[in-house]
């Protein structure tokens, strides 16, 4: 039972964030856990190497491709899915026992994984992280440079494909702003405080 009175909606449960590759998601979700501090943040699984400064474990489980296998047997995933040659899934536990716990649980996947969520979770709500214009991505995803040509190729085919997704999303928050962008964020994953 959540904010009834004075135009207040219920609280959303469950945010899945999505965005294209190089919009800011990482920078913006460390502000926001600065900001929101009783937030869960899903920690996913992937095939993916470490990039210089993750951490196992906080940034990702980092796992071989069996291991991911076994998982996917097991049922361990509430979605899972392949991007840009490795594999990516949000183990379902952690999300259940934050949100039986009445926690705001916030997921960072890529658009497959947020329209599996959609049919397995329909109470959930898709936020997208867009960036302020094409051009700007662009830059961002070039500029990173830590990933061969080819693969930011397929990275930015894969950005115009998520952006194109934006009707299918509750919420858009644009990231022209680092901090702005996660209060909006932080605004919708816990919500308006109602008044007192
Ligand atoms: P990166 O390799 O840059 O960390 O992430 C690549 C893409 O995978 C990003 O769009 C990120 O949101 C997405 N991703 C990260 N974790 C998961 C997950 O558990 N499931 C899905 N479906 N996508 C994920």
């Amino acid at each position: 039972g959540t904010g009834v009175g004075s135009g207040v909606r219920a609280r959303p449960r469950l945010t899945v964030l999505s965005g294209p590759s190089g919009v800011g998601k990482s920078s913006v979700l460390a502000e926001l856990r600065r900001m929101g501090p009783e937030i869960h943040f899903s920690v996913s699984v992937t095939t993916r190497k470490p990039r210089p400064g993750e951490v196992d474990g906080v940034h990702y489980h980092f796992v071989d491709a069996a291991e991911f296998r076994d998982m996917v047997a097991r049922g361990e995933f509430l979605e899972h899915a392949e991007f840009a040659g490795n594999c990516y899934g949000t183990p379902k536990a952690p999300v259940e026992r934050a949100l039986a716990s009445g926690t705001p649980s916030l997921l960072e996947i890529e658009l497959q994984g947020a329209r599996q969520v959609r049919v397995a979770m329909p109470e959930a709500q898709l936020v997208m992280l867009a960036p302020p214009s094409w051009e700007d991505l662009v830059g961002r995803l070039t500029g990173r440079g830590t990933e061969d040509p080819a693969v930011v190729a397929r990275r930015l085919e894969i950005a115009r494909e998520e952006l194109a997704a934006e009707p299918e999303f509750d919420e858009v928050v644009v990231n022209d702003d680092v901090k702005s962008a996660a209060a909006s964020l932080l605004n919708l994953v816990v919500g308006p405080v109602p008044d007192a």
